[in-house]
């Protein structure tokens, strides 16, 4: 079993403020991330990720909780201990922390190590290491305004590499380069992690990045912890409807269970083919993947297509579910004509109960205000 590398014990950071009053950014946050591991913090904007992410580096005090870091304790709000950034054998490439613009390449991966009164013979070898490991090298001279933003970032990278930490904080990393760069970064990321066998937290609002690079994530909502597991797991068995939704697409439809079958709200005369969860209430959420809904011509919920939308890789149809809709891709070998007559199979789909939709609905509404 790996060593626990950054342990969080209770950590909230309440910030009080002259127009919202009390926000408590981080809530009770308790979780390990493993030595070598990649670890993404994951959740929509203001559930609190940059604020945990800030408390581990050091820039932001405590309001309750202990971290630590290798087994050793780095904050602490009960002893007020906290020791500072530059102390903690981190590396960091935080959004907001760009390179410096008056530094050429070479001075700006130099510059931890200046603070950390390397001497000059060391700064030239592990500047130049840095360097080859990010593709930078012969760059040296080169002002940052000059280069490509794949390559600033690369510099960042670099910085953050040089003095061999044992964990890098990465804030949104890569969300000022394009697709494809992003890509590659992403990749190039992983390999550099793999040379130094550093330990990554990784914080994103990007469902799709945080699943390619982690091997585990924290998924949060509103200051608070929603789920902790592999990216696999949290696909397929997301713990409540907030997580369900976030990650990955999805169609969540209201139904009413009577005498242990479930009927789309709207229409109490024909029952959806699924087995009904054991202990529902009578009024569920049903979710399923775009996987995990099948159209054809028979078995299932008779309904007929409303629209028909032909995607380049695959058909999308909307059809009527009692009162609601529903969106069912194919691929394009199966397909239907407006108005025809088809039916709906729900394979394995997931249950939630409806408070979730009132919390989603709450949600929501703090988004708006
Ligand atoms: P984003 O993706 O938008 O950066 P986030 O998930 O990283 O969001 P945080 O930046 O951690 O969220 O902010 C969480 C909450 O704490 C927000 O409601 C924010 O307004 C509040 N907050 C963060 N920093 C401060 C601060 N210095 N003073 C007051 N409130 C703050």
């Amino acid at each position: 079993m790996a060593q626990v590398q950054v342990q969080l014990k209770h950590v909230t950071k309440r910030f009080v403020t002259k127009t919202l009053g009390d926000v408590v950014a981080v809530d009770d946050f308790n979780f390990e991330v493993y030595e070598g591991e990649c670890f993404s913090i994951l959740g929509p904007s203001g559930c609190g990720k940059t604020t945990a992410l800030r408390m581990i580096a050091g820039f932001e005090d405590l309001t309750e909780g202990e971290i630590y870091l290798s087994g050793r304790p780095v904050s602490s709000s009960r002893s007020n201990l906290y020791v500072p950034p530059e102390e903690r054998d981190l590396g960091m490439v935080f959004q907001a922390f760009a390179v410096w613009p008056h530094k050429n390449v070479f001075e700006n991966v130099a510059f931890p190590l200046r603070i950390k009164k390397v001497n000059r013979s060391e700064i030239e070898r592990r500047v130049a290491e840095a360097l080859r490991h990010t593709s930078l090298t012969g760059l040296e001279r080169v002002f940052p305004s000059d280069l490509s933003g794949g390559q600033q970032q690369r510099i960042a990278l670099a910085r953050s590499i040089v003095t061999n930490p044992k964990v890098m904080l990465l804030d949104e990393p890569l969300s000022n380069l394009d697709p494809q760069l992003r890509e590659t970064m992403r990749f190039e990321l992983k390999e550099l992690q793999r040379k130094f066998g550093f330990t990554i937290i990784f914080v994103t609002h990007d469902q799709s990045e945080a699943m390619a690079i982690s091997d585990r994530m924290l998924v949060a909502d509103m200051g608070k912890i929603m789920q902790i597991d592999t990216p696999e797991n949290l696909y397929n068995k997301p713990i409540n409807r907030f997580v369900h939704s976030f990650l990955g697409e999805s169609t969540f439809l209201k139904v009413i269970i009577r005498d242990g079958q479930a009927y789309p709200e709207g229409d109490l005369e024909h029952p959806l083919d699924v087995p009904v969860p054991q202990g529902a209430d009578r009024e569920m959420i049903m979710a399923s993947r775009p996987n995990a809904i099948e159209l054809g011509a028979a078995g299932g919920y008779q309904t007929h297509i409303q629209t028909r939308i032909f995607l380049t890789d695959r058909t999308e149809y909307v059809v009527p579910i009692g009162n609601q809709t529903l969106k069912v891709q194919t691929p394009h070998r199966i397909t239907f004509s407006q108005g025809e007559s088809c039916s709906v199979r729900f394979v394995e789909p997931m249950w939630y109960p409806v408070e979730d939709e009132d919390a989603e609905k709450e949600r929501q509404r703090r988004q708006l205000i």
